[in-house]
């Protein structure tokens, strides 16, 4: 069996990986990064994404205390505060170092979190579109660096199981063209991106039918990582949500309506109801939150969203690829009426449980009292508006899952911790694998490619600082001042 020894051993070649193998290479260790995609282009979620670099939707730029404080309440105070402090303190500093790699950039206007795009930005055109876009291009000049640094990369090769050396993680093996190879390691790193692609463990944590849940990115994320960490102790926060978006039901036949247009707009500004006309979601939480709480549904398909010519005119053209007019060019069925009866027939639904619940949603919404519906329509967040200007509209909608925001809990140096915040000896973990920081009560989303970029490369340093200072693993300065 082939046997290679590395000072870090990296599982997965998305932003967390390839960053992490980038820096350690700088740092002067020698590096393994493993993937199991086949071909320089494998699929993965950092490549197929928006590249919106933007943490709780602030300026990656802003001020260290200011992006703390908003992705603390972003979280409902729900993200570890060590790690909201790495992420924040970080920020601006590992963005400038993606930069130096010849990652280029394009700010959207004014609007203040697409201030980092990566380029050349994906255009407003709904489906999947990432060949040659900004985060594919990021991606491929990451890797021909680590490949000049002397990276070794191994294309094809799934990792299956640790190497231990009593409680100290010493590399992993992994199978390649049916054999098995050994990748010892000082340090390993994983960086596998969460779970969201196995039905068994969406069944479990998240979703009753997981097979009735849209695969919203690459859809190969098993949660390798975070199973083999759990054999050796690691802990994890709660698993029980996702970072994704509403999005039409026929997306699952129409390639064309994945991963946009995606319908939080219309959905957070209209209402969502269930086939007995009935509300069922607070939609003023937020469009991630409502997919969420599709997913969480015995039936997570047999609710509709439903709008008026006033949503889908204003809210329905806001985001930067609008559902007006995407979906109808993308080929989407949109159920029209002129009035709620003829709406109600269209979707085979109870006309008159459809008028009543609008009437009252309309009501509440008019004597703003809409905490008093059942369920409450939140305001805080997301302005509710009347829905009274024909023609109404509906469409059957569902759960589009990206990325699960539940997993390994780690330090603010990336070690996985134990139950006992104890650190596992040669273990680390960055991008979607982590958790502790997304997710909670209203299924919080911060920012998958930063927390992809800032934690590898913490952990890229802290292995290169464990390997110059064994003993010594208290001080933050070499994070804050090496650049
Ligand atoms: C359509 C879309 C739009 C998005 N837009 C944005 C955005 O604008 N801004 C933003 O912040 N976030 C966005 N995201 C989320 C973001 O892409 C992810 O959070 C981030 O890229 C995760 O990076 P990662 O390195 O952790 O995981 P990934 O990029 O998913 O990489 C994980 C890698 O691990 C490999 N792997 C898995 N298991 C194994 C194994 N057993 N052995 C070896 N290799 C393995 C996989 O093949 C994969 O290549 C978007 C995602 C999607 C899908």
């Amino acid at each position: 069996m082939e046997k290679q020894k590395f000072d870090l051993v990296i599982m997965g070649g998305g932003l967390a990986g390839l960053s992490a193998g980038v820096r350690a290479c700088e740092l002067g260790l020698s590096v393994a990064l493993v993937e199991k995609g086949e071909t320089d282009q494998y699929p993965c979620n950092s490549r197929f994404s928006g590249g919106v670099l933007h943490l709780a939707f602030q300026n990656i730029k802003d001020p260290a205390n200011q992006l703390a404080k908003a992705i603390s309440e972003a979280t409902d105070h729900h993200a570890d505060p060590e790690l909201v402090m790495a992420l924040s303190i970080e920020s601006e500093r590992c963005v400038k170092w993606l930069q130096q790699q010849g990652a280029r950039f394009i700010r959207a206007g004014q609007v203040i979190w697409q201030q980092w795009i990566m380029a050349p930005p994906r255009p407003i055109s709904p489906g999947m579109d990432w060949k040659g876009r900004g985060p594919d291009v990021t991606l491929r000049t990451l890797m021909e660096t680590f490949r000049k640094k002397g990276g070794q990369v191994f294309l094809g090769c799934e990792v299956t199981d640790f190497l231990r050396d009593g409680e100290r993680c010493m590399g992993f093996q992994a199978t390649h063209q049916g054999q098995e190879k050994h990748f010892e390691g000082t340090a390993t790193l994983l960086a596998d991106g969460g779970f969201q692609a196995n039905l068994a463990l969406l069944k479990a944590h998240i979703a009753p039918q997981p097979h009735q849940v849209l695969q919203r990115g690459a859809g190969n994320a098993m949660g390798d990582g975070m199973r083999l960490a759990q054999s050796m102790g690691a802990a994890t926060s709660s698993l029980d949500a996702f970072y994704g978006h509403v999005l039409c039901q026929q997306a699952f036949s129409n390639p064309k309506l994945w991963p946009y247009p995606q319908l939080d707009e219309l959905a957070t500004s209209g209402v969502v109801v269930n086939p007995k006309a009935q509300r069922v979601i607070d939609e003023g939480r937020g469009g991630v939150y409502i997919a969420n709480q599709l997913a969480h549904r015995e039936n997570p398909l047999d609710c509709h969203v439903i709008f008026d010519q006033a949503i889908w005119d204003g809210p329905g053209k806001t985001s930067r690829i609008p559902a007006n007019p995407l979906l109808l060019s993308a080929g989407a069925t949109v159920l029209k009426g002129d009035t709620l009866d003829e709406l109600a027939q269209k979707m085979g639904l109870p006309a008159p449980a459809l008028t009543q619940t609008i009437g009252h949603y309309n009501q509440a919404v008019q004597k703003q009292q809409t905490s008093e519906l059942n369920p409450p329509r939140s305001h805080h967040k997301l302005t509710p508006m009347p829905l009274v200007k024909a023609p109404f509209y509906a469409l059957p909608i569902c759960a589009g899952i990206t990325y699960t925001t539940g997993g390994l809990l780690i330090d603010s140096h990336a070690r996985v911790l134990r139950e006992n915040k104890v650190p596992i000896q040669g273990l680390y973990a960055a991008g979607s694998v982590v958790g502790g920081i997304e997710g909670g009560p209203n299924a919080s989303y911060v920012g998958g490619l930063m927390k992809a970029l800032i934690l590898g490369i913490l952990a890229a340093e802290d292995v290169a600082k464990t390997k110059i200072e064994p003993t010594s693993k208290t001080s933050m300065s070499f994070h804050h001042h090496e650049v």
